[in-house]
């Protein structure tokens, strides 16, 4: 390495401070070689802790952590609300990370939501709401598996409440599936 002609105002090497994104967290530190930065606040810098990677902004792959608490385990979901009336049909989801406990209240209400609503239109009954309750069903046993997270480790979660078979909401859904039974079974009596 030649050493430049003093007085050059470029010549001066610059120390490469900037962290390589790549980085692991827990790798080896990537300034081998080139005098340590101090930190924000006077303390080396760390460069392979993750808390550091994440206070300097640097492109982290992202957390999976909850979107309504923050807590971690996380997964993505996406729960779906229906709402059948005559001809007017909606189609409502939730969709985003979520820990054990914030999914779990988010599939209760939307199931329940659909229990009650989702029956009232022809296509409803027989297309959109019956997979939106399956869909629901099996997308929960997604966040089900998770750990809730670690307490303190998390903000302000979603309450959960009570599960979907004890909302007296959910019940509403008997009243259109006894229904289709009645007249299954009047047809098949007018049949034979
Ligand atoms: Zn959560």
């Amino acid at each position: 390495m030649t050493t430049p002609p003093s007085g050059n105002p470029y010549a001066t090497p610059v120390p490469q401070a900037v962290p390589n994104p790549y980085a692991q967290p827990g790798g080896y530190p990537q300034t081998a070689g080139v005098p340590q930065q101090a930190g924000p606040y006077g303390y080396p810098a760390q460069q392979g802790h993750p808390w550091y990677a994440a206070y300097q902004g640097h492109p982290q792959p992202p957390a999976p952590t909850c979107m309504f608490c923050a807590g971690a385990p996380a997964v993505h979901v996406t729960f779906r609300a229906h709402r059948g009336i005559l001809v007017l049909m909606t189609f409502g989801k939730q969709s985003g990370m979520m820990c054990a406990t914030c999914g779990l209240a988010v599939y209760r209400e939307l199931t329940t939501r659909t229990l009650w609503q989702g029956w009232w239109s022809p296509f409803s009954l027989f297309l959109f709401t019956p997979f939106t309750v399956l869909h629901n069903l099996v997308v929960a046993r997604k966040v089900k598996k998770l750990q809730p997270p670690a307490p303190g480790q998390h903000g302000p979660q979603v309450d959960p409440g009570v599960p979907v078979h004890r909302r007296p909401l959910a019940y509403v859904a008997f009243v259109p599936v006894l229904w289709v039974l009645f007249m299954i079974v009047t047809g098949l009596a007018q049949g034979s």
